[in-house]
């Protein structure tokens, strides 16, 4: 009789295993505790660097998962061991005994309005990364207006001991530049501005990307944090920063600022963790049985993480991921 598996988490990662371990003859459960699936996927337009449009890619994973039986709307009640099998609740009224299984819960973007001083939620011209992705999604968003100078500020939550993170997000300077580019073009006679602390552009076709930034759409990169914003009556946005290049103080007036929130543990992941005793670092990401040949396994013979669940990944490190814990879970429920 084919084996059960659950997948707790239904976006890019829990999709690409679902169909790696579907294909493989697997019964698999994909748990989502929203009403789509897709993760965060589903909320961005393009991709980095190229710009592909996100939908679908998204729309092949999701054609993927073959069999699998989807469970929207569904979070865990409890998980326990049974013997060598796992026994799932779930808040639908579904239990299911398992043989196997893999948290993809993913990551929680940084709430924005916690670094008040940038004004998220205050101020009517400053929104987010994912809020950027949105408009361009659907072509609505009453605070973008028609902006002529326009500021991205990297490093939003991340990097920040303040903000409770010390960690690099890994993903947010290739949106920033990605983001920059999209809103020059859809606002040529803008000025746009990049504050960065260091650009970290280091994956394939990356610094293509920044290089284009600068030559083709004349993007203004400031090394510099901004150390604060303020709306005046007219609602344009006085923004104070430190070029740390120049050494100077700078004072930049704008109509429009983004903030590169950055990727945070997830909480609704963390919940499943603890009913598991999956051990998490000081960074709050799930623990792996080691960083180099066990990325996949955890310290519970039988459970298994992927994707953004164990820290900042890009998507095509997330689908890797996906496809290795698969192979992982196979050879495991072969020798057991
Ligand atoms: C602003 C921004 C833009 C990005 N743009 C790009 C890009 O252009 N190119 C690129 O390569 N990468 C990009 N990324 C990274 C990409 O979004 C991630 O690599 C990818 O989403 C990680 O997939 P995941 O499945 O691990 O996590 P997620 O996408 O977070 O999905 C996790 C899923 O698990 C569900 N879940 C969580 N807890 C539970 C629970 N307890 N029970 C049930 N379900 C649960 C969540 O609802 C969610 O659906 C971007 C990231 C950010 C922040
Ligand atoms: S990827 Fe760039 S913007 Fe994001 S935290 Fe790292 S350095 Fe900051």
């Amino acid at each position: 009789m084919a084996k059960n598996i659950i997948v707790i988490g239904g976006g890019p990662a829990g999709l690409e295993a679902s169909a790696r371990l579907d294909a493989l003859g697997y019964n698999v459960f994909l748990v989502e505790k929203e009403t789509r699936l897709g993760g965060h996927l589903a909320r961005w337009d393009r991709l980095f660097p190229e710009g592909v449009p996100a939908a679908p890619v998204l729309e092949k994973l999701v054609s993927g998962t073959g069999n699998t039986k989807v469970m929207l709307e569904s979070e865990v009640l409890s998980l326990s061991r049974l013997g060598k099998s796992f026994r799932i609740s779930l808040t639908s009224g579904v239990s299911v005994i398992a043989d196997a299984v893999l948290m993809t819960t993913g990551f929680d973007l940084f709430d924005a309005s916690k670094k008040e001083e940038y004004g998220y939620g205050i101020y009517d011209h400053v929104v987010t990364n994912a809020d950027i992705e949105g408009y361009f999604r659907t072509g609505k968003d009453p605070r973008i207006g028609s902006p002529e100078r326009i500021g991205l500020v990297h490093c939003v939550g991340s990097r920040d001991e303040k903000a409770g993170c010390r960690n690099c997000s890994k993903v947010c300077c290739a949106t920033a530049v990605k983001q920059a580019c999209e809103l020059k073009a859809k606002f040529p006679s803008a000025t746009v501005y990049c504050f960065y602390m260091d650009l970290r552009m280091f994956g394939r076709g990356y610094e293509d990307l920044y290089l284009k930034a600068q030559k083709e759409y004349g993007i203004r990169f400031i090394r510099g944090r901004v150390s604060e914003v303020s709306e005046k009556i007219d609602k344009t946005l006085q923004v104070k920063a430190e070029d740390t290049l120049s050494s100077t103080p700078l004072k930049v007036s704008l109509d429009l600022l983004v903030l590169m929130a950055g990727m945070r543990p997830s909480e609704a992941g963390a919940k499943v963790g603890k009913m598991i005793r999956l051990g998490t670092g000081d960074d709050g990401y799930f623990n792996t049985s080691d960083g180099f040949t066990g990325m996949q396994a955890t310290s519970v013979p039988g459970l298994f993480v992927a994707g953004a669940s164990t820290g900042p990944k890009t998507l095509p490190d997330t689908l890797s991921e996906a496809r290795a814990a698969s192979a992982l879970i196979h050879e495991y429920l072969r020798e057991s």
